[in-house]
């Protein structure tokens, strides 16, 4: 991992807050320049949180079956995918690997970061390439001058496919791949796959990222967790905003992680109105296919998706036409609602005319 490391970043020399340089309860706390009253609550609003996020990073590896000397948390896992490029790619030279179609943000922070981008289509059925991977990771090897490939994004379940990938796969990308792999498993609530954190152990450069965004219903908080060696975890803590996640965030994950057993529940509901509208709107004239899928959305082939996406629209319906992504012509993604939202979906789709 060092040698994956830019240097400014193996060298840096971390922001020390007043929060990290005492450790411990004491009395009287004229630190960190905050002030002595607290004018919304009498909540420590007036505090600066903990930089280590010590509290939810417990309850999360503990409701989350994660290993907690293995935890960052980010301001959402955008901040986390940010963060990676910050670490590893040196702009201008350094590039990274996506594979089509797949999660926007790995090529929007690529693109900030000026980190170039080598894609490695997935299949026509949304499977990853090996062949293609293969080849072009031999490749790249041979021809590394000034930069060479850092990171390779795998989401799984793939946003907007919905389909998860096998750990043997994920696996034999690790193995495949000399740089960091990052495996986004912001829907892995949903599928029912194993988890590539079981691979941590062995692939010292594995990244997994999860979220409190989906599942654990708590997009608006932006609470986002990656796993990792301890030394890739060490890097992304000396180089994160110290305060990067509020403290009333950091309260109402806490929140939702006690509510383990209604999410269970949800996520149930959610599961049996996925395999309902899959097979509703298998019915309907104006969709060609459902594909298959391990999250809480399906992608939707129709025959005309943007006069399909306009007509919802008009309707006050919001879906995602992702008609312009590769493999995904005509297609849209729609979010596994409530049994109410999804009625209203298909009552519209039934009254549409061609
Ligand atoms: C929704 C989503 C996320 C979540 O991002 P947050 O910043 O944690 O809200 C991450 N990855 C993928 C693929 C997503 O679709």
């Amino acid at each position: 991992m060092k040698e994956l490391l830019r240097a400014n970043i193996a060298n840096l020399i971390p922001y020390s807050c007043a929060r990290n340089d005492f450790v411990g309860e004491a009395e009287v706390y004229l630190d960190a320049n905050e002030n002595w009253r607290d004018f919304v609550g009498d909540q420590g609003r007036n505090r600066y949180p903990d930089p280590l996020s010590t509290h939810i990073r417990r309850a999360l590896a503990e409701v989350l079956d994660l290993p907690f000397a293995n935890t960052v948390i980010g301001n959402g896992s955008d901040e986390l995918i940010d963060n990676l490029f910050r670490c590893f790619c040196n702009p201008g030279k350094d590039r990274t690997i996506i594979m089509s179609p797949t999660y926007g943000a790995y090529r929007v922070f690529a693109d900030i970061n000026d980190v170039g981008i080598d894609q490695v289509p997935l299949t026509s059925g949304f499977a990853i390439d090996f062949e293609a991977l293969q080849a072009f990771l031999e490749k790249e090897k041979l021809e590394r001058k000034e930069g060479r490939c850092k990171l390779l994004f795998i989401c799984s379940p793939n946003n907007p496919s919905g389909n998860a990938y096998p750990l043997e796969q994920i696996e034999r990308v690790c193995t495949l791949f000399d740089g960091i792999t990052v495996v986004d498993e912001a829907y892995f609530d949903f599928s029912s796959y194993e988890s590539a954190v079981t691979l941590l152990s062995r692939f010292p450069n594995l990244v997994v990222l999860r979220t409190l965004s989906k599942c654990w219903a708590l997009a608006n908080a932006r609470v986002g967790i990656a796993v990792a060696s301890k030394d890739v975890c060490a890097v992304l803590t000396s180089m994160k905003y110290p305060y990067n996640v509020g403290g009333p965030s950091q309260e109402l994950a806490l929140k939702a992680l006690a509510q383990g057993a209604q999410v269970e529940a949800t996520k149930k509901e959610t599961l049996a109105e996925r395999a309902r509208m899959a097979a509703a709107l298998s019915g309907l004239a104006c969709v060609v296919k459902v594909f298959p899928s391990d999250s809480n959305f399906l992608l939707v082939r129709v025959t005309d998706a943007n006069k399909l996406y306009q007509y919802l629209a008009q309707r006050g319906i919001i879906v995602r036409n992702r008609s312009r992504e590769l493999h995904c012509e005509n297609c849209l993604r729609i979010t596994v609602g409530s049994r109410g939202e999804n009625d209203t979906l298909l009552s519209a789709l039934k009254l549409y005319k061609e």
